[in-house]
């Protein structure tokens, strides 16, 4: 997808910082700058410690900046209410983690459905959206498995496929490969390749060098600092 000028990034850093209270104080988060065009596959690496959960919880509005203001596709997420920004995330942001985190008792498609607390529309509709999702993710066949009878890679496909069922900006994937071996692990990453050709603006935090030269950029955090590092495509 080419980039489009006309619309605002869908991530943008502006002076960026968080500093949790303590005591003592740690200025986990300093000035960071940095935006995320539509459509762009952005990872993000950096050494335990360096700042790379903090990023993911104010990238995906689970906390906000202590200094500077974060724009989600031009809002200005500072001026939100609570309830405004946990709508704004529910509606905009899919999160996939290293352990999945499906409920074990629900089926796949149930599973997918949770994810669309926002959406109004009659159960049957959700349903058949979930089922498309989980379809888009390879598991058509595996709708009614629970989680238990799947192996991890399904289980991921799942929780990629709860990620997308509300039809985000932005999916936002932490260590998604991090439980997997290294074939199934191969087959999620292209998997998000997949999803970014059809659009979807993709970050992905990752220790791995490996995942991290999957994307188009990679961001990396250092004692809190973003620098960019311009990788080939
Ligand atoms: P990473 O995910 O890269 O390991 P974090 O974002 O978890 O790094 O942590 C960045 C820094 O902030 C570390 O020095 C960490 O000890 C500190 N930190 C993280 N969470 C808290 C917290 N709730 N209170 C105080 N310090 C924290």
């Amino acid at each position: 997808m080419s980039a489009d000028t006309t619309t605002p990034p869908v991530v943008e850093f502006r002076g960026v910082g968080l500093t949790y209270p303590g005591p003592p104080p740690v200025q986990a988060l300093n000035a960071c700058e940095l935006a995320i065009g539509q459509g762009e596959y952005v990872t993000v690496v950096g050494p335990s410690g360096s700042g790379k959960s903090t990023f993911l919880n104010i990238a995906g509005l689970l906390d906000g900046p202590t200094e500077g203001s974060y724009f989600l596709d031009g809002i200005d997420t500072g001026t939100l209410s609570d309830a405004d920004r946990t709508g704004l995330r529910g509606r905009r942001i899919g999160f996939v983690f290293q352990s999945f985190h499906l409920l074990p008792h629900r089926s796949a498609v149930e599973n997918v459905m949770l994810a669309m607390v926002y959406n109004t529309s009659a159960r049957r509709g959700r349903e058949q959206r979930a089922r498309e999702a989980l379809e888009r993710v390879g598991l058509g066949h595996r709708t009614d498995a629970l989680p238990t009878r799947l192996s991890g890679g399904e289980r991921q496909r799942v929780a990629i496929a709860r990620a997308l069922v509300a039809r985000p900006s932005l999916l936002l994937c932490d260590e998604p490969t991090g439980n997997l071996d290294t074939v199934t692990a191969e087959s999620i990453l292209l998997l998000l390749d997949e999803l970014h050709s059809d659009g979807m603006t993709l970050v992905v935090i990752t220790h791995d060098p490996e995942v991290a030269a999957r994307g188009q950029r990679t961001v990396s955090i250092r004692d809190g600092m973003l620098s960019e590092q311009v990788t080939a495509t």
